[in-house]
């Protein structure tokens, strides 16, 4: 005798009872049929996970903009700098004969309540990469079991990620350009009047970063208590008066660098001082701090700035769409 008894928490079939034995599992309250338990409990290591997913990351059809393509830089993320819970209970994972086929991973950040969703990636395509994703996503849900904010960032390419968030009642937020430079790529200076930032500017810098900056990541007074031998502040100075800074940081761990802030007061605009910056800025990642690469995100609308960063050298890598639910 079979009499069905729920839906699976996973994928959302029936789970029955057949003669009075139950055909799947409970786990916190909720029951699964038992190949979703089975992937609920699935292992894996960073290694396998980070090669995993960086190896399809390369796509643009499966393309998540939060993290690269090289798989010994994702793994380091995952050990070291990934999610306020551990890397096991941040990933949905799906297996076949031992080996990773799909997977979904928050980011997760406590005190805010957000994840940024890496994923969802599976080896499968069309209608089953959207049923991969649906039951990656009941699976991950359940293992944070807390309610938040979610942000997924994804390739224009990879329309499939970008249905299956808008059917969970994700919003389109912005379009984002990456733009990226290498060093035998970047155009040389013709003048060096940039400087490095001293506490003559600090009332100058402050205001002018609030101005274009408003509600930023970094305020001033944190890109100011960051500032040390890798992350440098550096400015360009007019009669007198602070008329643009950039704000860098270096990663030489993974010859890795990133333009965080760049800005010019409005009124010396239009006088070069935005490619001055932006030259220095990059010759420190590339010289000093041994860059291979240095990529920008840029707001899609801002073409002024996509004009300025392919003046100096940069070009387009990727084009991106910021949701969240
Ligand atoms: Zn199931």
């Amino acid at each position: 005798m079979k009499e069905v008894v729920g839906k699976c928490a996973g994928c959302g079939e029936d789970v029955v009872c057949r003669d009075g034995f139950f055909e799947g599992e409970i786990e916190r309250g909720a029951s699964f049929c038992f190949t979703c338990g089975r992937q609920l409990r699935a292992e894996f290591t960073e290694e396998e996970m980070g090669s995993f997913i960086a190896g399809l990351n390369k796509n643009p059809e499966q393309h998540t903009g939060y993290f690269g393509t090289e798989a010994k830089e994702v793994i380091d993320t995952l050990k070291t700098d990934f999610s306020d819970l551990a890397c096991k209970d941040s990933f949905a994972v799906l297996k076949e004969n031992g080996k990773i086929i799909a997977a979904l991973g928050a980011d997760w950040d406590q005190d805010s309540a957000t994840g940024e969703l890496w994923g969802p990636y599976s080896l499968a395509s069309g209608e089953q990469w959207q049923k991969d994703a649906s039951r990656l996503w009941r699976i991950l849900q359940h293992k944070i079991n807390q309610n938040g904010t979610w942000h997924g960032f994804y390739n224009v390419q990879n329309q499939q990620a970008i249905q299956w968030i808008s059917l969970l009642g994700g919003k389109l937020k912005s379009r984002e350009v990456i733009l990226q430079v290498l060093p035998e790529e970047l155009k040389p200076s013709e003048k060096e009047s940039v400087e490095e930032f001293t506490e003559l500017y600090t009332e100058e810098f402050k205001s002018l970063h609030l101005k274009v900056f408003p509600d930023s990541y970094f305020s001033s007074g944190d890109i100011l208590s960051r500032k040390n031998d890798r992350n440098r502040l550096f400015v360009i100075e007019k009669n007198q008066r602070l008329a643009g800074y950039v704000y860098v940081e270096a990663n030489p761990s993974h010859n890795e660098g990133s333009i965080e802030y760049i800005a010019v007061n409005p009124e010396f605009r239009g006088m070069g001082m935005g490619e001055a910056l932006l030259k220095r800025a990059a010759a420190f990642l590339f010289q000093d701090m041994n860059a291979k690469e240095i990529s920008i995100c840029v707001n899609a609308g801002n073409e002024a700035a996509i004009h300025l960063y392919k003046k100096v050298g940069f070009s387009e890598k990727h084009r991106l769409e910021f949701y969240n639910f």
